[in-house]
């Protein structure tokens, strides 16, 4: 194509998306259900199997082309479906204009179920450029250094007391990770964890970094400084969502960051760009929080990170996959990729989606402790669709 023909093409494209190739055609939204053995209830459980739904999102343009996206949240379904429907038309590269309709259409509900979409428009961009979504974002790191995430403590489980945790520690230790993150026992109670965390700091400290998230299990605020001094103790890196304000109480963790040392990290639970600068802008976090599948995708997720660079601050990005090591290849202020959940035995939180090598099993960790950023075209990952069509329980065509 000439320069002064694809100029043509792009002024069409903008003046008349519907009627050129790139048009966005078709939505499919899937909800698949797969099988975790090795967890129940989310605590670790040797040999019991529970089940995990996720959405899977195929969007097309007139011209035949697709990208795609297994992840998100089952229960927002009907978001995705609605922000399928805002898109249905608008060009398929247009992806600004996209998270602007999105975050209106969607005004009364916490968005979670635009990420889904907005991500298999990134990789759908990436497909007709053959171009990997972290180069599409100015990215150029080839890996990215993880933390194994744990399951929830329990008993009769793999973590079932504080040493339990520091075994499990030495592990992944030796599988090469250098930072490792316990998720406590989610029963209200502060004393299991208080020694699970001095256990690990005994048994790892100084050769991991060492963080604790209560995932807003403590009850009170004085269990949350409870904890959060034995982190101090411990020399931990950081302390998530520690108690039952639900990571959202900005006050609280201002004072809490004045009376312990070891930096707080909020966020998963803040949806939106905008709430999220209130909480930080009013002390609430040293760490910022984001996730491609609850922050509208790799478009706000970037945004995001872009708002913490402003502060000087880092943005750690929540739980695994594809879109999320993307986005850290082009993010300079962030440290850790979050191998959740895993657990001594073995149950895998990921959908088993993919037909190449893509995996973000605990034992496929590469043995410098890292794992690589996909270099193909979008999302880098081809999945397999004959095995999504025999884990599809239900499906949603929009056209
Ligand atoms: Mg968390």
């Amino acid at each position: 194509m000439s320069a002064e023909t694809s100029v043509a093409a792009e002024t069409e494209r903008r003046d008349n998306p519907r009627s050129v190739g790139t048009a966005i055609s078709k939505i499919e939204i899937r909800m698949i259900s797969y099988p975790m053995v090795g967890v129940q209830g989310g605590i670790d459980m040797p040999g019991v199997t529970t089940n995990r739904t996720r959405l899977a999102v195929t969007i097309e343009t007139k011209d035949g082309a697709k990208g795609s996206y297994v992840g998100g949240q089952a229960n927002s379904l009907a978001q995705a479906v609605a922000c399928a429907k805002a898109i249905l038309g608008m060009d398929c590269f247009a992806r600004e204009e996209a998270y602007t309709r999105i975050r209106r259409q969607l005004r009364k509900e916490d968005r979670m179920g635009a990420g889904v979409i907005d991500i298999a428009m990134w990789d759908l961009a990436g497909q007709r450029l053959n171009m990997s979504v972290a180069n599409m974002l100015g990215g150029s790191k080839r890996a990215v250094k993880a933390y194994a995430s744990t399951w929830f403590g329990g008993d009769g489980g793999g973590l079932s007391g504080p040493e339990a945790y520091a075994d499990f520690a030495e592990e992944c230790y030796a599988m090469g990770y250098r930072a490792f993150k316990m998720h406590g026992w989610s029963d209200g109670k502060t004393a299991r964890d208080v020694a699970a965390v001095r256990a690990l700091g005994r048994r790892v400290g100084g050769r991991m970094a060492l963080m604790h998230d209560s995932a807003c299990s403590f009850i009170t605020f004085a269990d949350a400084l409870e904890v959060g001094r034995a982190c101090d103790e411990a020399g931990f890196y950081w302390y998530e969502d520690p108690y039952s304000d639900g990571g959202l109480a900005a006050h609280a963790h201002r004072r809490l960051r004045e009376m312990i040392r070891t930096p707080i990290l909020l966020g998963e639970h803040v949806r939106g760009l905008e709430s999220l600068a209130t909480l930080v802008l009013a002390d609430g976090t040293d760490f910022v929080r984001a996730d491609p599948d609850f922050d509208i995708g790799i478009t706000g997720t970037m945004k995001i990170a872009r708002f913490a660079e402003a502060l000087g601050l880092d943005v750690e990005l929540h739980a695994p996959g594809p879109a999320h090591r993307h986005c850290m290849a082009a993010i300079r202020n962030t440290n850790f990729y979050e191998l959740s959940m895993v657990g001594p035995s073995r149950a895998n939180f990921s959908a088993p989606v993919y037909a190449c090598d893509y995996s973000d099993a605990l034992d496929d960790v590469s043995s410098d402790g890292t794992f690589p950023v996909p270099s193909g075209p979008g999302l880098g990952v081809t999945y397999d669709w004959e095995r999504i069509e025999a884990l599809t329980t239900s499906r949603v065509i929009v056209e």
